[in-house]
């Protein structure tokens, strides 16, 4: 069983998909929920077929202070060898690891953006990174790729982000185009791109919202 996580964000796109992407919407499709918390959907028609999170909200990509997915060995070590508490590694994996504990800096993209430190840079290469691979991960579970959706804080706003992700999909044939991705738009790629980027904002209130309405009587 795994149970994945954001749901409310993943549900949210997977309504407005149609809308925004026509008949992508019908093909394969990864969404990127980018903020502090962070993962990726393959959606497969709109039906989530695979995802980077798992048992708990820790596995899959770096997060603001979370590690995403990291060797199991290095718990068992940091238990058996360096004399850590359950409490202690859970602590360490969620609290301080991620964008903070990589750049020392902060857990906020904003800051780290705007940071000198190489470290900030280094962290936000690292989360680039890993966004990639698990992309390439996604990919394979749909047999291909024909749109990639960003949305939440960082998914939504911070434009290097998006371009450094679609700049690493430039071998299967993505075309960003840069005054679009600039202004957020909501088609981030050139009409020749082989994979269409979009900026879809995402509403876990409103999927609330509905969900507890229709509950009423
Ligand atoms: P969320 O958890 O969805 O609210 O997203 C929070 C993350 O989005 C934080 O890392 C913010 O720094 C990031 N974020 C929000 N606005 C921007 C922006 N304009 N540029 C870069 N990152 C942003």
């Amino acid at each position: 069983m795994r149970y994945g996580f954001h749901g409310l964000s993943y549900q949210a796109i997977a309504e407005r998909l149609p809308a925004v992407l026509g008949p992508l919407a019908q093909g394969r499709v990864i969404v990127a929920h980018l903020g502090n918390g962070s993962s990726l959907c393959a959606l497969a028609a709109g039906k989530s077929v695979a995802t980077t999170m798992g048992f708990t909200a820790l596995d899959g990509l770096v997060m603001g202070t979370r590690s995403g997915a990291i060797d199991p060995g290095v718990v068992l070590y940091l238990l058996e060898q360096k004399g850590y508490s359950p409490r202690q590694v859970g602590d360490l994996l969620y609290k301080e690891s991620g964008l903070l504990g990589v750049s020392g800096v902060s857990n906020d993209m904003r800051s780290l953006l705007a940071s000198a430190e190489p470290a900030a840079a280094e962290a936000v290469d690292l989360f680039v990174h890993r966004i990639l691979r698990e992309v390439g991960s996604l990919m394979m579970a749909l047999g291909g790729l024909d749109a990639i959706v960003f949305t939440a804080g960082i998914g939504e706003n911070a434009a290097p982000i998006r371009a450094r992700v679609m700049a690493g999909l430039e071998f299967l044939g993505a075309r960003l185009d840069p005054a679009a991705n600039g202004g957020h738009g909501p088609r981030i790629t050139r009409a020749d791109s082989a994979i269409a980027g979009f900026v879809v904002p995402t509403d876990e209130e409103g999927v609330i919202t509905r969900e507890t309405l229709g509950l009423l009587p």
